[in-house]
């Protein structure tokens, strides 16, 4: 087995064994990255250099007899949407094409201290805006399953990068479904956090009360170690909470006996693929025989979820992507422009992809005057009542098991054409957002060789709950173990 196979935990007994060198895993990582990026496309930058310095530093560390934290030595790819200081940070977008910003985010920073390797920035949907990767204004990353199928998205590129062994842990984004869903479409594990759970500071805003940073890694083990690197108060973000941060790695062998576990109705519909409803038919049986309650719940307001969303996350993103005007950050047009309304037209018009640039239409009309009441303020009246379902539910259940998405990964260019039909994707992912609690999805199943995503949501805070849980499925099948030829 090559190293850039192993896991973050794997990795870690070696090191700290002084079996093997950092700089040997991330020279492993970057060889397998020459070798399948060509092919899967998932990174914008490549830190190469800083990333091999940085593991010199780690191993002389290691050499003159210091501990070093859990993740000393282990490389984490970074959404390109996190701000790392002397590091292009794109967005995948032209408007930012060449933003070298010049802090690192919070949780940059709280890799550093662990001394993980930042190996690069992964693409992604232009500005997070998509459930394909296909909005990125740069290219498209490639599922390492099929390469003629999408990664799934926004997070695509880190879900690609850790499905095809390009890096042993990734962080993304989730705002609708963001991680989850590319992590379903990739066979790996992918966590939203709890709002206000990990802070915000440094991640570029598409829309605030929804964004959450999370990981997105090859097994639950990993995802609770870089979950621990990255759960903590910054005052800094001050939607982000002051709250004791659990030891993940504690609790999660635990297992799920007597956990009540609750299966809502309404998210078994109709557009839910066969083989899709018998993976999770499996796994709800899995849980039944590890011991795990299965109670019947009700999420009715469910059904406006993905309308509350879509008013409300544009609306948002008109307010956050103001600032892209030509003056302050990134792109420019190099038009000839009379005044400065016109450098700001241009420039938008010539920075911006099509996605991009519908959602600020859609969210500057829902928070227009005349047109706020009707819109922007009912979709946070109806996102009221979905909180409340999920408060209502929790009492009879400790966590809640859909389908991560309808389908496995859809084929490249098959869902571009209507926007509608794009947004569909997120139906099972985007209550959490909007609720604010935590989602996972853990590896469930194949069909026609493609992964199947099993979700796992819990209240507020209960990430441990939702590691424990999804650790006893992993522990009981061994999805997570296959790996695609690339
Ligand atoms: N697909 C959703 C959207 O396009 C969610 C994206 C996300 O979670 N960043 O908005």
């Amino acid at each position: 087995m090559e190293l850039y196979q192993k896991t973050a935990h794997e990795l870690r007994d070696l090191i700290v064994k002084k079996e093997v060198k950092a700089t040997e895993v991330v020279a492993s990582v970057l060889q397998r990255i020459k070798a399948v990026e060509p092919k899967v496309q998932s990174y914008v930058t490549v830190a190469e250099e800083t990333a091999m310095k940085e593991a010199e530093t780690v191993d002389s560390l290691l050499a003159a007899g210091n501990d070093l934290p859990v993740l000393a030595g282990i490389p984490v790819a970074v959404k390109d949407v996190i701000s790392t200081a002397g590091l292009r940070t794109t967005c995948s977008s032209k408007i930012l094409e060449n933003y070298v910003p010049v802090y690192d985010a919070a949780v940059i920073t709280s890799l550093k201290e662990q001394q993980a390797i930042i190996i690069g920035k992964t693409n992604m949907d232009e500005f997070a805006m998509g459930s394909s990767t296909e909005n990125s204004g740069l290219f498209i990353t490639k599922n390492p399953w099929d390469l003629e199928s999408v990664p799934g998205g926004s997070s695509g590129g880190s879900a690609a990068a850790v499905c095809a062994d390009e890096t042993i842990l990734a962080l993304g984004t989730d705002t609708g479904g963001s991680i989850r869903q590319p992590a379903a479409y990739c066979g790996v594990v992918g966590l939203k956090p709890t709002y206000g759970r990990v802070s915000r500071y440094g991640q570029i805003a598409y829309a605030s009360s929804l964004d959450q940073i999370g990981p997105i890694t090859k097994d639950v083990t990993d995802c609770a170690l870089l979950m621990q690197a990255i759960a903590k108060y910054d005052p800094q973000d001050s939607t982000c909470v002051d709250y004791p941060v659990p030891d993940y790695l504690q609790t999660l062998q635990q297992g799920v006996k007597g956990m009540r576990i609750g299966i809502a109705k309404e998210y078994f519909t109709e557009g839910i693929s066969s083989p899709v409803k018998v993976a999770i038919d499996d796994a709800i049986r899995v849980y039944k025989d590890l011991g795990a309650e299965v109670v019947e719940i009700s999420l009715p307001y469910t059904e406006y979820a993905l309308a509350v969303y879509y008013i409300i996350a544009p609306a948002e993103a008109s307010s956050n992507l103001a600032r892209y005007d030509g003056v302050r950050y990134g792109y420019r047009t190099a038009a000839d422009v009379a005044d400065s309304v016109e450098l700001f037209m241009k420039t938008r018009k010539e920075g911006f992809g099509p996605e991009v640039k519908r959602r600020i239409m859609v969210g500057t009309y829902a928070l227009s005057s005349g047109y706020y009441d009707a819109y922007y303020l009912k979709a946070q009246q109806v996102r009221t009542l979905i909180r409340e379902d999920f408060n209502q539910a929790f009492k009879s259940c400790d966590l809640i098991l859909t389908p991560t998405t309808p389908t496995t990964a859809f084929k490249i260019g098959a869902k571009t054409k209507d926007p509608l039909e794009m947004y569909l994707e997120d139906i099972f992912t985007i209550t959490c957002n909007l609720v604010g609690i935590p989602g996972i999805s853990i590896p469930a199943g194949f069909a026609d060789g493609m992964p199947i995503g099993l979700q796992l949501m819990g209240p507020a805070f209960k990430e441990e709950v939702l590691l424990q849980a999804a650790y006893s499925f992993e522990q009981a099948t061994d999805y997570h173990q296959r790996k695609p030829s690339l």
